[in-house]
């Protein structure tokens, strides 16, 4: 089965594309829900965060401060080193597992990470990487309106993330996302054509 890999930049659109391209018999396997669940109140990645930066990276509930850490890795570089060492191998782990049961009704499954291209053994377990891709004003606008941040924050999380020419230059497929949700889903109906007809790796 051709595992095929979704990325784009904050706010590009990918869930919206993964949603669609679920609507049309493919599984998605999600890194970003993995990455969530794996670091929920007494899970195994937690306590490990914990030993790592201390009880001040809890919640009086017991829950992962999740403001506390990204202020933590964004302040100290070395910091966001550590935790990424943690936690990509038992994110990888996870979707491994997960691509292995998984059943789609497409000659193919969906790999979604936002990291896929930055981190290269997620990269590895495509066959095919899809780009979804949008002009930065939109994005910008976009993520401002779904999470409530003001441009500098969302300006700060694209700086972290490769340039959207970075990105293209290793798509197989690239998704322009600049018009309406119908003209996207339009797109992602002749992807999932193009798909289904590629030769399965
Ligand atoms: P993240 O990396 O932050 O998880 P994402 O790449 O998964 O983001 P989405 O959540 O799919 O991006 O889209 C970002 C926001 O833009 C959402 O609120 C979504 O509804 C909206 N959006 C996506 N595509 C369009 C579109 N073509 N027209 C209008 N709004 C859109």
């Amino acid at each position: 089965m051709t595992i095929v890999g979704l990325t784009g930049g904050i706010g590009s659109g990918k869930s919206t594309v993964a949603q669609y391209l679920k609507e049309l018999g493919s599984t998605i396997i999600d890194a970003d829900l993995i990455a969530h669940e794996l670091t929920r109140k007494d899970q195994k990645a937690t306590a490990e965060i914990v030993k790592l930066f201390g009880n001040g990276c809890l919640t009086e509930e017991g829950h992962l401060d999740r403001s506390f850490l990204r202020r933590q890795i964004h302040e100290h570089p070395a910091d966001k080193l550590k935790l990424e060492s943690l936690l990509h191998p038992m994110i990888l782990n996870e979707c491994k597992q997960q691509l292995k049961h998984a059943k789609s009704k497409t000659p193919y499954h969906v790999l979604m990470a936002p990291l896929l291209l930055e981190v290269p053994d997620f990269k590895n377990l495509c066959q095919t990487i899809i780009v979804v891709s949008v002009d930065r004003e939109k994005q910008i606008t976009r993520v401002m309106n779904r999470n409530n941040f003001n441009e500098n924050e969302v300006l700060a999380i694209m700086k972290n993330q490769l340039s959207d020419e970075e990105r293209k230059q290793q798509a197989d497929y690239l998704i322009y996302n600049n018009g309406t949700l119908n003209e996207l889903h339009e797109e992602v109906a002749k992807l999932d054509q193009k798909l289904k007809s590629a030769p399965l790796k």
